[in-house]
């Protein structure tokens, strides 16, 4: 029987079709321990890991047997893609699969920060009833940039225009939009620091997007948005960004991705009651929906894989 191991959180009743096929050793802290993982993965020919896994050079070098990896999400940043492809090791992300679940997030996350909610949430608990001292907005007519117009970045339009905001997007892979699809107007960089008023950036980590959101990008902005991060930490540098709020640059950010995960304390110390933010532990794309769409689809994918 062809043998899968899984390093991460599975939905239980897909993990419970996977059982029904395969010999499957499924230990969700795994990924914790790297000496055991690649001691372990010799003998398995399907691996299936969340983002936590590392499948590294070190990992791959002893996966003699490796044939599929499942990545229960999307994003492979943690995947030695490069060594995989030259193995012909075949890596599956779940494409599409949690974007309506991270489409929603930053629909509530703009909404909040415009509307200075975690800043009014403070004040009132405190007592203070700020109900004149803070200023808040609507978000009819505003200018949402996207960077990085692929799946989640498309959905986020789609959601978003349907509540009065105009889109304007960047991404130089996307030629042109179809316009009866998603009413979205395709920019330069510069146009959207310029004119948007939320900023949500849906990019993959690669060489070329670390670091890309920084002090000069924050120079650039000039209606103090609202800064959106659901797709990787260090694509946003995270100090320009706490600079640039404090310098009011910005009027409120939303992080559910951070440099390091979980979050240094030398960062969230600088994270203050009052500030108009939200911090999420990388959930924006894990709801009890998309687990199970995540889940169904990487098991039906290697199941069709090994037959
Ligand atoms: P996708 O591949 O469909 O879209 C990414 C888009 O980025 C593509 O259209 C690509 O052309 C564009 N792009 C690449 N390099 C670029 C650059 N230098 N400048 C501008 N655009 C560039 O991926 P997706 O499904 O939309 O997901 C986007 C990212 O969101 C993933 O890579 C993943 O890291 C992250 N994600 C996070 C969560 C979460 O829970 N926080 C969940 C799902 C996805």
């Amino acid at each position: 029987m062809t043998k899968i191991l899984i390093t991460e959180f599975i939905n239980q009743s897909s993990l419970e079709n996977l059982n029904k096929k395969f010999d499957v050793k499924y230990d969700e802290k795994l990924y914790e321990n790297e000496k055991q993982l690649t001691t372990m993965i010799k003998d398995y020919e399907g691996l299936i890991v969340r983002n936590k896994t590392q499948v590294n050079l070190d990992i791959l070098k002893n996966a003699l047997k490796l044939k599929f990896i499942g990545r229960l999400g999307v994003g492979l940043d943690n995947i030695d893609t490069e060594y995989c492809k030259n193995k012909k090791i075949h890596v599956q992300p779940a494409t599409g699969m949690n974007a309506d679940s991270v489409a929603e997030y930053v629909v509530s996350s703009s909404m909040s920060l415009i509307k200075k909610i975690p800043m009014f949430h403070n004040g009132t608990i405190k007592g203070e009833w700020p109900r004149t001292t803070i200023e808040s907005i609507e978000i009819n007519q505003k200018n949402l940039g996207i960077i990085g117009f692929g799946i989640i970045g498309k959905k986020v339009a789609e959601y978003s225009s349907k509540n009065g905001l105009k889109i304007l997007a960047y991404d130089p892979y996307v030629k042109e939009i179809n316009d009866k699809e998603i009413d979205a107007k395709l920019s330069s960089l510069k146009e959207i620091y310029e004119k948007s008023d939320i900023i949500s950036i849906h990019l993959p980590l690669t060489d070329e997007t670390k670091n890309m959101v920084n002090e000069f990008s924050f120079s650039q902005m000039k209606n103090k948005p609202i800064i959106i991060n659901t797709s990787r930490g260090g694509i946003i540098n995270e100090s320009d960004l706490i600079e640039a709020y404090h310098k009011n640059i910005i009027s409120g950010f939303a992080l559910d991705v951070f440099e390091n995960e979980p979050i240094e304390s030398k960062f969230y110390h600088k994270i203050k009651p009052g500030m108009n933010c939200i911090l999420t532990p990388h959930i924006s794309g894990v709801t009890t929906e998309s687990n199970i769409r995540v889940s169904d689809f990487i098991v039906k994918k290697i199941t069709d894989f090994f037959n």
